[in-house]
């Protein structure tokens, strides 16, 4: 049997009796579950604010545009990011009218602290950190770095449902979180966006809803006659989630922190089989990073052909990611961040997922070595 690099896992039960009680009340929109799931959610990562969306992808851009719209940023504008991510991270920007400038990355694939401060210019109002696969990285100096100049950190979390730092959820001036089948805490398609400060949760709500001031669940609960005169304050987008993928949501989350412990015990399991070898690399997690492992990242020479032979013993791997600054829109910046190419042609995720058994990961771990030490036979 092929082992996958990532299946999710849902509680099948629970999930459609969650969706049954949207079904038999007659509600699937915003509202309902959706409220449900958020406070479940503020409760979880003790995060003040959080609003359920569609997707990460319209968080990241949601948060870029309310900024740039209360900040007064003019189009243009620089925002510092990574080149070592998923699209979505980088589009937000560009959606937002606003100028991604990359940094490279440290031994965690994520933002290293240096290279980001070199980026500042006059220009620059926001940093986008990705907490790759889970992984903290070096975020309490971005933070710092973002205080001392004033800037605004965007914790792009779409990999760290339960990752926790120093005993506490890590978090941005706003921290958006993926709940995409593959990711820690799997629905089919939906994100929550979670804003710091109050007014900027507010406008979140009304911005993912066209705009519009009053969202349809508070009004069918008004008993008044005038439910349809609600305002238009502002242009706004469709980003808000739904009470049926909400609803999965609730069902699922009181399984994350079993699930991703399960996840760390397998890359406990990849570290040992991995120990010793040197030319397998892996990527450490930073200290004091309770990391919700959403990826296992080995860096290895020659990764295309080990790719090859590993799919051909039915043992799926990925790359996360792709340089981003090998993508034609980012051709002005092609060779911005050298560690970042580099790391990125080597990096490769092994399967890790919370129904991979101890054997499966033994299974992983002899493939991987024999394919290596073939190659190195084959090169002596
Ligand atoms: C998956 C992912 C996103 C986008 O999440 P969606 O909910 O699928 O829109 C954003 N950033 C990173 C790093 C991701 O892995």
């Amino acid at each position: 049997m092929a082992i996958q690099l990532f299946v999710p896992t849902f509680d099948v039960e629970a999930c459609l009796g969650e969706i049954r009680e949207c079904l038999e009340k007659g509600w699937t929109g915003a509202g309902f579950k959706t409220i449900a799931f958020e406070e479940a959610w503020k409760s979880y990562s003790d995060l003040p604010h959080a609003h359920f969306l569609n997707s990460a992808t319209s968080g990241l851009h949601l948060a870029l545009d309310i900024y740039k719209e209360q900040h007064g940023w003019s189009d243009g504008d620089e925002v510092i990011t990574t080149p070592i991510t998923f699209v979505s991270t980088n589009h937000a920007i560009l959606h937002a009218n606003l100028k991604p400038v990359f940094a490279d990355v440290d031994a965690h694939l994520c933002l290293d602290p240096d290279d980001v401060e070199r980026k500042i210019t006059p220009h620059t109002r926001a940093v986008v950190f990705v907490g790759l696969g889970g992984n903290t990285g070096q975020l309490s100096r971005i933070a710092e770095i973002c205080t001392r100049h004033k800037l605004v950190l965007v914790l792009d979390a779409a990999h760290m449902a339960g990752t926790k730092l120093n005993g506490e959820t890590p978090r941005g001036d706003v921290t958006v979180y993926s709940f995409q089948a593959v990711k820690n805490l799997p629905t089919a398609d939906a994100g929550m966006i979670c804003f710091a400060d109050e007014d900027f949760d507010a406008l979140a709500r009304r911005k993912s809803w066209l705009g519009i001031n009053k969202d349809t669940y508070a009004r069918a609960a008004d008993a008044s006659a005038y439910k349809w005169q609600y305002e238009v304050e502002s242009v706004g987008y469709k980003y808000h989630g739904n009470s049926i993928m909400a609803a999965i949501g609730l069902a699922q989350l009181p399984h994350l922190d079993a699930h991703n412990a399960r996840r760390r015990e397998i890359a406990a399991l990849y570290d040992k089989g991995f120990a010793g070898r040197a030319e397998i690399a892996t990527v450490p997690t930073a200290a004091g990073c309770f990391s919700s492992r959403h990826l296992y990242q080995i860096l290895i020479d020659d990764r295309e052909k080990l790719i090859a032979d590993l799919n051909a013993r039915g043992i799926n791997t990925g790359v996360h990611y792709r340089n981003n600054l090998d993508y034609p829109m980012f051709a002005d910046q092609h060779a911005a961040c050298p560690k970042a190419a580099r790391q990125s042609q080597h990096v490769l995720s092994l399967p890790l997922h919370p129904q991979l058994s101890d054997g499966d990961v033994s299974r992983v771990v002899e493939a991987v070595c024999t394919c290596v030490e073939t190659r190195l036979e084959r090169a002596l």
